[in-house]
């Protein structure tokens, strides 16, 4: 019969348990994490939008090398290049040793985050204020976007065809912009809602103004005077505002979160925290990697990656149509984009949900993600017995395992809740549809879809050395 130390040994040897990464990982290394981590909230500052975080990624591309694609170009092993489409979604590749004939190595990662956008007839004035509809993106708790500092940000195309960027409320002498809410004395009949309508839709209107126009007796003169102001800065009329991309987002800026400064707190880390740490493993990887590395960050991804911005779409496939013609010439081959997707490899960089020991009911804890355990990976998403999802093979999971444990890599398995509790996706699939070997992994957040979002910095950095580890296979 087994002793119990016998018991005690063996135990080890067949159930190996999870650490917490404050354990494992050595001061240098966190040192490192949390270096890494400064520059990662000056990017999320800067990047609020998807066209936003299009031009900080290609500033800092270009700085590390990378030129634009040019379909006239014969691409070689070591080129680095980058392609915008319509300056809200980009990637980023790095040519590799190999023939791409062979198959690349995809990294998607999303930067478009839930926010409150403009209507396209925006503007308006009731009781004495002057306000813009909005009409929310994505799948956000409403409520929370009340009582909030928001910034205003994107683009707006004039008549003569002329752009004008608009970014207001971020810098620190900028005003800013808020939706009210109703005060807890007069809200009786409000609290008998169902939550997901404690604030409606047509609810959310943005705070824009309150000083009337001097002179004359029109009507709506609170209006006339924030149209005169916009006039006068931008040069823009109210009928500017059809052809326009605005986007109220939080104007709060990113911050450590606790006595340690282990978390972070900030807006749409979901998910320009996988953007980010797959573009900084990308820029920095030294030398020529064996296989070619494609690198994207895809918007539209919060409603469904519809649209020709999001990969529900053809443009990562058409680049890698233009890549292989290119390195046809090269090779003097003919290389079919069918066979470089059919060999490839993708990791879906996204989020997934932390556990919240507030909310421990949603989650199966055994399949749970934790803060500080490093990467979490997402065999499957999707909703009502694994309905609308990739769900990765066994062997590409046992491959991306190996490659984890090999590199030191500490990574957790997680769910997105426990069976039939809710469920989302990714852009796994659209990703998979191309015949590509795929899986989710990413940083676990809290908070998520909130105006401020929580990640732990040390598995921000275990995501970076993990797409690192991806890049160099
Ligand atoms: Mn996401
Ligand atoms: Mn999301």
């Amino acid at each position: 019969m087994a002793t119990v130390s016998n018991a005690k040994k063996l135990k080890e040897k067949l159930f190996k348990k999870p650490e917490n990464l404050g354990k494992t990982m050595s001061e240098t290394e966190i040192k490192k994490a949390d270096k890494f981590c400064e520059d990662y909230k000056s990017f999320l500052d800067l990047s609020k939008t998807e066209r936003a975080s299009v031009t900080t990624a290609v500033e800092l591309c270009k700085k590390m090398g990378f030129s634009e694609f040019s379909e006239n170009v014969k691409y070689r092993s070591g080129d680095r290049v980058f392609q915008v489409n319509r300056g809200k979604s980009v990637i980023f590749a790095i040519i590799g040793e190999s023939s791409i004939a062979n198959g690349v190595s995809i990294i998607a990662a999303h930067i478009d985050s839930p926010r409150i956008d403009l209507k396209q007839n925006p503007l308006y004035e009731d009781g004495e204020l002057a306000f813009f509809k909005t009409h929310y993106y994505g799948g956000i708790k409403k409520y929370q976007w009340t009582t909030i500092p928001l910034s205003l940000q994107g683009v707006i195309i004039k008549n003569d065809g002329s752009a004008v960027n608009i970014k207001i409320g971020e810098d620190k002498d900028d005003p800013v912009f808020v939706i009210t809410d109703l005060l807890p004395h007069l809200s009786a009949l409000q609290y008998k809602r169902p939550v997901k309508d404690l604030i409606k839709g047509e609810e959310l209107n943005l705070l824009i103004g309150s000083r009337p126009f001097k002179d004359d007796k029109e009507s709506e003169l609170v209006k006339l005077n924030i149209m005169r102001i916009i006039n006068e800065k931008y040069g823009i009329v109210d009928s500017d505002f059809r052809s326009a991309e605005l986007e109220a987002v939080p104007a709060f800026k990113a911050s450590d979160v606790g006595f340690d400064r282990s978390l972070i707190g900030a807006y749409g880390q979901d998910d320009r925290v996988c953007a980010y740490a797959a573009l900084k493993a990308t820029l920095d990887y030294k030398g020529i990697p064996n296989k070619t590395v494609i690198t994207v960050l895809a918007d539209k991804e919060e409603v469904g990656s519809d649209g020709n911005t999001g990969l529900n779409s053809s443009f990562l496939k058409y680049f890698v149509d233009s890549l292989a013609e290119s390195m046809s010439k090269e090779r003097e081959k003919s290389i079919s984009s069918r066979a470089i997707f059919t060999n490839s490899k993708c990791l879906s960089a996204d989020v997934g949900a932390g556990f919240d020991p507030g909310f421990p009911d949603v989650l199966d804890k055994m399949n749970a993600a934790f803060l500080n355990y490093g990467v979490a990976v997402m065999k499957y998403s999707g909703s009502g017995g694994k309905s609308g999802t990739n769900d990765a093979s066994a062997e590409y999971i046992g491959e991306i395992r190996s490659l984890f444990e090999k590199n030191n890599i500490a990574w957790q398995t997680v769910e997105l809740g426990k069976v039939d509790m809710g469920g989302g996706g990714t852009v796994a699939k659209y990703i998979s549809f191309l015949n590509v070997d795929t899986i989710d992994i990413g940083v676990p957040v809290l908070s998520m879809h909130s105006p401020f979002e929580i990640t732990a910095k040390n598995d921000i950095y275990m995501a970076y050395k993990a797409f690192s580890a991806f890049i160099g296979r």
